[in-house]
């Protein structure tokens, strides 16, 4: 189903899953006085607390989700793993954007890789593995080292394993709990940048300027805005994510991963949703993506996408959420914080965006 007419304030939003993604979904469409609907399991979600209304209630609780589709006028989702039969329940009765086939490329890391390079968009090489077997044959066309992955619900290097050198392929097979897998030929890179893009039903496209990405133990440590790419890889990083974004018909922001390697680019992930590398744009740009994804759905024009300051955005992790104190000492320096009690290690507890004033 396709968004009728734009969506006035006081029109609800639904969002699926209650994490910090949803909870600033839901504060950039409060902004814009339309109403959240959180539907997540669990009691303790971020989203909850800042949410007109939630359902708390299983992805496969079929009544739950038939009441949900009633009370809001779209439904878009915080995570990528919304089982395939959710969305597609949702779709055939209300509007669901992105759509439930762009989810299910971006689910799978071999139908995504196998989409993007369709496009005739640089990819890792690849090979799908399905068993031992298959891992042993895959070994012998990418070659070592490589990097055996999950098919589906890897996240923040979760589901991955290297194939170095010296490594036995059955206890590598077994490090990944034997599941559908894809083998992934290691990309020297030097840098890790993303592009943040919309798209309204319409078809119009805006994109946000390439943060740099740096992780730590898998995960996203910071992303500084702008990136040290050259113009030429800038404006290829743009070109490729314009084109995914529009073969994929998708309503809202997507975020696309990329390795620079000298002269090449190539197309990591794409997660359909609001990204972690994107939260600077609360605080460097006009529109932040959050306002940018209720605007694409809602029907609304997209907004403007242009930066005023240099940002890096650092995310808080575990224990060092203690330090609230500090972090709101410091100048120029927006504090967000998603309302998350247990600091456990590695959770993303919040993030700070240091600005400073743009240079060119
Ligand atoms: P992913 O879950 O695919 O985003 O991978 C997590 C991280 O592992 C990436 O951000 C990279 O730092 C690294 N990585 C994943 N795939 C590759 C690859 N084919 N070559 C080199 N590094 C990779």
């Amino acid at each position: 189903m396709r968004l009728e007419k734009p969506l006035a304030p006081g029109a609800t939003i639904g969002i699926l899953g209650g994490g910090q993604l949803g909870r600033m979904l839901a504060m950039a469409a409060a902004q814009l006085g339309l109403k959240s609907h959180i539907f997540a399991p669990e009691i303790d979600s971020p989203a909850f607390q800042v949410a007109f209304a939630h359902t708390m209630a299983g992805y496969h609780d079929y009544a739950a989700l038939e009441n949900f589709a009633r009370a809001v006028d779209v439904v878009t989702f915080e995570f990528e793993n919304v089982p395939g039969d959710t969305a597609a329940f949702l779709e055939a009765r209300c509007v669901l954007a992105p759509n439930s086939a762009a989810l299910k490329t971006a689910q799978d890391r071999v139908d995504e890789k196998k989409f993007i390079a369709s496009l005739n968009i640089p990819v890792a090489p690849f090979a799908p593995v399905e068993g031992e077997d298959d891992l042993l044959k895959a070994i012998d066309i990418i070659g070592r080292p490589a990097v055996l992955k999950t098919r589906r619900f890897g996240y923040d290097g979760k589901g991955q394993t290297r194939i170095l050198a010296d490594t036995s392929p059955a206890v590598a097979w077994a490090d990944i709990g034997k599941s559908p897998a894809i083998l992934e030929g290691i990309i020297a890179f030097e840098m890790e940048i993303s592009v943040i893009a919309a798209r309204g039903w319409d078809g119009a496209v805006a994109l946000y300027d390439v943060p740099e990405n740096a992780h730590e133990n898998h995960i996203l440590r910071t992303s500084t805005v702008p990136a040290r790419i050259m113009e030429e890889t800038n404006a290829a990083a743009r070109v490729m994510a314009r084109k995914i974004i529009s073969a994929l018909d998708y309503v809202g922001v997507m975020g696309i991963e990329m390795f620079v390697a000298g002269k090449d680019l190539i197309v990591n992930e794409i997660a359909p949703r609001v990204h972690n590398s994107g939260h600077w744009t609360q605080d460097a740009c006009v529109v932040s993506q959050f306002e940018q994804h209720i605007r694409a759905i809602a029907g609304w024009p997209l907004g403007d996408t242009r930066r005023h300051s240099n940002v890096v955005m650092h995310n808080i992790l575990g224990k060092e959420a203690r330090k609230w104190a500090e972090y709101a000492s410091l100048e120029k320096t927006a504090v967000h914080y998603y309302g998350k009690a247990e600091p456990r290690r590695g959770r993303k507890m919040g993030h700070i965006n240091v600005l400073t004033p743009r240079q060119g």
